[in-house]
């Protein structure tokens, strides 16, 4: 894979937009989708994409979508800082398999970081799904209830 690649309609997170994948989701509009990563570097860790753009990475994405998604990935960050109180946070974005992007549809992390805890191998060590079912609980409770 390369900055130039193709985009592929098969990639996880276009079958997650499309319903053919199922998700842990925290947030959707007509634009935005929000879902727990089911290979989290922390706990907490999250993931924002574009619903309507077919954009590998942040070359190709179109501003007006790019900006969508980075009010969420606010917002989210604000909710999550709340709920987990963790004691750092890291937004993190990947273009191109050399700088770390292994699903090829763009996408933003949030990362809570806690103190004296590395972070998990990325990408890899599925999450219990029982544990992400509590934690979207958590979190979409927090959510609809943040100002
Ligand atoms: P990237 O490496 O492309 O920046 O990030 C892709 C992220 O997607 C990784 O953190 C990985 O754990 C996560 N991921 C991969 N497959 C799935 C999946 O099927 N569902 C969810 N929710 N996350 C996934």
């Amino acid at each position: 894979m390369s900055l130039t690649t193709t985009y592929d309609p098969q990639n996880i997170f276009a079958q997650i937009i499309r319903g053919d994948a199922p998700c842990y989701k925290l947030y959707e509009d007509d634009d935005v989708l929000a879902f727990l990563d089911l290979f989290p570097q922390s706990f907490g860790h999250t993931l924002v994409i574009p619903k309507r753009s077919a954009a590998c990475n942040i070359l190709d994405v179109d501003s007006e979508a790019l900006a969508r998604v980075i009010k969420v990935v606010q917002k989210l960050t604000r909710a999550i800082v709340a709920e987990l109180e963790p004691d750092g946070v890291q937004v993190a974005q990947f273009n191109g398999a050399p700088a770390g992007q292994t699903v090829f549809h763009i996408h933003m992390h949030i990362v809570p970081r806690y103190a004296g805890e590395g972070l998990g191998i990325h990408a890899a060590g599925k999450a219990d799904p029982a544990e992400l079912e509590k934690l979207q609980a958590r979190l979409l409770q927090r959510i609809a209830t943040q100002a």
